[in-house]
């Protein structure tokens, strides 16, 4: 791997840091293994009908954004996170990057329960000052054996074995430990990390990344981690339900159904959301229960009118031509851009939409 020069700033937006588009500030609160408790979500479904558009927007790494807030959001947002335990640092709150298997300790696919390592790993993060330094898309991952997160190539990867063992994993590079020395091994890499790259936001960007990391850990790796597809699609997993979020954008009414769900929601980076599988209420309020709809897959970025450089709608377009039935079918992941920039796109292979002006082009070929 050769070294990326990087001469742009991290303008990763957090909840402080929040990013100035055209419909008003956007907040994105990092949430670690995805989980919330549902007074944290009715929380974050407060703070955005009182200060922002209204909606939750679900993003790609489990993470929820608020837009559209008035100048002084950010300041009452970040002392309503704080109260509900949502911003536990504020020195690391754009660093809390961490994936976990949304459904984890749920279904008989789980080796292994990672939440309550993501939990730990959160804590001791938060815990070493040095690692508020870190980039704001620096990724941890904990999979529980399923392989559901390998296509997110995250930077420090953990994939569960059984229940003694898990393979750590950098860039793909794998070496067997026990789970005992996790999370503290995971955040001696990122140190690792900040102690070999220049100016660089990735360890894959670093030459030599990975191994000058495992060397500084005392590691060598054993084996490669293959790069699975498994995903997690709508409907019931043992004691879940995972429900289709359409285009990632959660009303106050559906936002409010899923508070109403059962203790604790986790929200996925497919942008779903998984609730107990007794959970009702849902498919009233427009939220999707069973595989196979329409919308499962599709994902967009924010278009016109959120986005100055948005050359479309991409949104209201995406809505109109999925309910009536034009550019349905094209399968397996789909992502709708008004620009070339593309924000949001899924990781791994998918359908590309992208506004131009005058049209769509679909995988570059005119609509
Ligand atoms: S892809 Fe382009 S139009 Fe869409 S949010 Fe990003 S910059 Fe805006």
């Amino acid at each position: 791997m050769t070294a990326v020069a990087r001469t742009d700033v991290d303008r990763c937006p957090g909840v402080l840091a929040v990013h100035q588009a055209a419909d008003g500030g956007l907040a994105r609160v990092r949430v670690p293994g995805g989980r919330l408790t549902t007074p944290q979500l009715d929380v974050l479904r407060l703070a955005a009908a009182e200060l922002g558009d209204g909606r939750l927007e679900l993003t790609s790494r489990g993470n929820v954004q608020l837009r559209g807030l008035r100048s002084d959001g950010p300041q009452d947002l970040s002392d309503r996170l704080f109260a509900a335990g949502l911003l536990p640092s504020i020195a690391h709150e754009r660093v809390r990057n961490i994936l976990a298997s949304p459904l984890s300790g749920l279904d008989q696919q789980s080796r292994y329960d990672v939440l309550p390592v993501a939990s730990a790993l959160d804590r001791a993060l938060c815990e070493r000052p040095g690692l508020a330094d870190l980039p704001g898309r620096f990724l941890f991952a904990l999979d529980d054996g399923r392989g559901d997160l390998s296509e997110l190539a995250a930077d420090v990867a953990v994939r569960a074995v059984d229940e003694r063992t898990a393979l750590l994993s950098l860039g793909g590079l794998g070496v067997r430990v026990e789970w005992g020395v996790m999370p503290e091994l995971m955040v001696a890499a990122a140190e690792a990390f900040l102690e070999v790259r220049d100016q660089e936001w990735r360890i894959a960007e670093v030459a030599q990344g990975e191994e000058l990391i495992l060397e500084r850990l005392g590691l060598r790796a054993t084996e490669v981690l293959p790069v699975e597809t498994a995903r997690v699609v709508a409907g019931v997993h043992g004691a879940a339900l995972v429900v289709t979020v359409p285009l990632g954008s959660l009303t106050q009414e559906q936002a409010g159904a899923l508070v109403r769900a059962g203790d604790e929601v986790r929200i996925t980076p497919w942008r779903s959301v998984v609730v107990p599988a007794a959970a009702t209420g849902l498919e009233e309020v427009g939220l999707v229960t069973s595989p196979g709809s329409v919308w499962e897959g599709v994902t967009a970025c924010a278009g016109q009118p959120g986005c100055a450089k948005a050359l479309a709608d991409v949104r209201t377009d995406a809505t109109t031509h999925l309910t009536t039935g034009r550019l349905v079918g094209l399968g397996g992941r789909v992502h709708w851009s008004g620009c070339e920039r593309r924000c949001g796109k899924p990781a791994g292979a998918f359908v590309d939409v992208l506004a131009v002006g005058n049209g769509y082009l679909v995988d570059g070929e005119r609509a």
